[in-house]
């Protein structure tokens, strides 16, 4: 049994459902399971309408809604029978009956809580699973919907809730395996879950990914592929640096950090499932049934780079705390890390010099009181805007000059390094620059690291780019998809 899910872009209209049932028919003997994520954009839409309504504003909220149900009834009518439709049209008329009436009660209460977010958001993967189960089933794939809320169990942690695994795996086959075992294939939503007393929760954003992982694990998969609108993991975001290519073989771990520090194209909790059941995930684009995409496993061979990729995360507060006199160091540490640990605040980075500390946190996350209750020992300032640029690579761990030659680049770019941090994982070397430099810093790195997959790693050393990222012999650092 395998597990296959298909993002927002891979279910954005009909004709991305066409395909989708193709590749589904193409794995039909390795008995798939289905996760399938909202229509692009359709969650985004739903966040825009709870803004609206918890301002008060009912008719700005309800103005979205004849569009989101429109696009959805006109995708189920060009794939299904009209007897099929029928039924299905009602079912969602019924869905959207009642998210307009939530949306009129949020308006009226004035307040969207993370648990009434979570009920919100959920509309959207239910509204596109509930149709693409009977889809599927007259395009000859016989499918049966699942309520991922039946099935994913999590705690009460609302808009980004953990699983509870024994829980979860125990729900997962009594509903599921029964649905194989009639050879049937299992549609369900990603991203939605519900707590152990029912109430609906969520998986944080993009988590239709962990999703599959977690159903994945929770049913010893052989493998959970993930298919998405590009050609697997890619040495960087393909939307920053047009040169970025595929990575065929990458490592849990390697994948791991590059989903943590910003590649979207993983949820970052997503390999937590998969390294625990050691199942292989395939990262493989839905536009392209033929795709060969990244494999991630336990262990992945050596590349020729000495990287295996970039990537970069914006929303970071970088926060520089400095002692105030008379504070013993030891104490200004503990006093520090106690107020992280009180605030439940969850940094990225840390650098430490005697009397002063840097972190890095993500803006959205960046506790109330946290900042007050610092600056009741210290001096403290908080640089918004900021992004973490990481470098990831096993390979890395132990090489002289390494970090000479990323900075050496970061520099000819003409962009200033805000804090560094190396060393704490041996995988990656990671640095805070101004969230407008990104780009500038992303491709100046990627053609110095990734310019030319077949020059061996010494003499990628020894040659730097210049402006134009020509290296010293004159080529160009593009290089072609294989
Ligand atoms: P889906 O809707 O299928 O879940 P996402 O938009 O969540 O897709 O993730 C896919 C996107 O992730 C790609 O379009 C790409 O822009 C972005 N991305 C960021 N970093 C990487 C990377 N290293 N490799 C591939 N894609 C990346
Ligand atoms: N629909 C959700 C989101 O947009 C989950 C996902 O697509 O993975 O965040
Ligand atoms: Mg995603």
């Amino acid at each position: 049994m395998i597990v296959m899910k298909f993002g927002g872009t891979s279910v954005e209209s009909a004709t991305a459902i066409q395909r989708v049932a193709e590749i589904v028919r193409s794995r039909r003997k390795q008995d798939p399971i289905v996760v399938v994520s909202a229509m692009a954009k359709v969650t985004d839409q739903l966040v825009a309408m709870g803004q609206k309504a918890a301002s008060g504003d009912a008719e700005g909220a309800l103005e979205l809604l004849p569009a989101l149900k429109e696009r959805h009834l006109a995708a189920a009518k060009s794939l299904l029978s009209p007897k099929v439709f029928t039924k299905i049209a009602s079912k969602l008329e019924k869905t959207f009956l009642q998210l307009g009436e939530f949306l009129r009660g949020v308006s009226a209460v004035h307040e969207l809580s993370p648990r009434s977010s979570d009920f919100l958001l959920s509309f959207g993967e239910l509204l596109s699973s509930q149709f693409i189960a009977p889809t599927l089933t007259e395009l000859g794939l016989e499918a049966q919907w699942v309520d991922s809320r039946e099935c994913v169990i999590t705690d009460g942690s609302h808009t980004c809730a953990r699983p509870q695994a024994a829980e979860t795996r125990q729900r997962a086959q009594a509903v599921i395996k029964p649905i194989l075992a009639k050879h049937r294939i299992p549609v369900m939503g990603g991203f939605i879950a519900s707590s152990v007393d029912g109430v609906p929760t969520t998986l944080g954003r993009g988590g239709s990914d962990y999703t599959a992982a977690i159903i994945g694990g929770a049913l010893n998969a052989e493998c959970i592929e993930i298919w998405t609108d590009v050609e697997g993991m890619m040495t960087t975001d393909p939307r920053l640096c047009p040169d970025a290519r595929t990575i065929r073989r990458i490592s849990f771990n390697e994948a791991a950090e590059l989903a943590y520090f910003g590649a979207k194209v993983l949820h970052p909790a997503t390999l937590l499932p998969a390294i625990e059941k050691d199942i292989p995930v395939y990262v493989l684009n839905s536009r392209n049934i033929k795709s060969k995409g990244t494999r991630i496993t336990a262990h992945a061979p050596s590349g020729n780079e000495m990287f295996r990729a970039i990537t970069a995360k914006n929303g970071i507060s970088l926060v520089n705390v400095v002692a105030s006199r008379g504070l013993m160091v030891h104490n200004f540490l503990r006093t520090v890390f106690e107020a992280l640990d009180q605030h439940s605040a969850t940094v990225d980075l840390v650098a430490i010099s005697e009397v002063s500390l840097s972190f890095t946190i993500e803006s959205k996350r960046m506790p109330e009181e946290l900042l007050a209750q610092l600056e009741k020992i210290a001096d403290v300032t908080c640089e918004n805007q900021q992004a973490i640029i990481c470098l990831v690579g096993e390979d890395i761990h132990g090489r002289h000059g390494i970090a000479a030659s990323v900075f050496s680049t970061v520099a000819d770019a003409g962009v200033n390094v805000r804090m560094i941090s190396q060393g704490a994982s041996e995988i990656n070397i990671s640095f805070v620059v101004k969230e407008s430099e990104v780009p500038q810093a992303v491709r100046h790195l990627h053609a110095r690291f990734f310019g030319e997959p077949e020059s061996s790693k010494a003499e990628v050393k020894l040659t730097l780019p210049d402006a134009n990222g020509r290296r010293a012999n004159g080529k160009k650092g593009r290089v072609a998809v294989n």
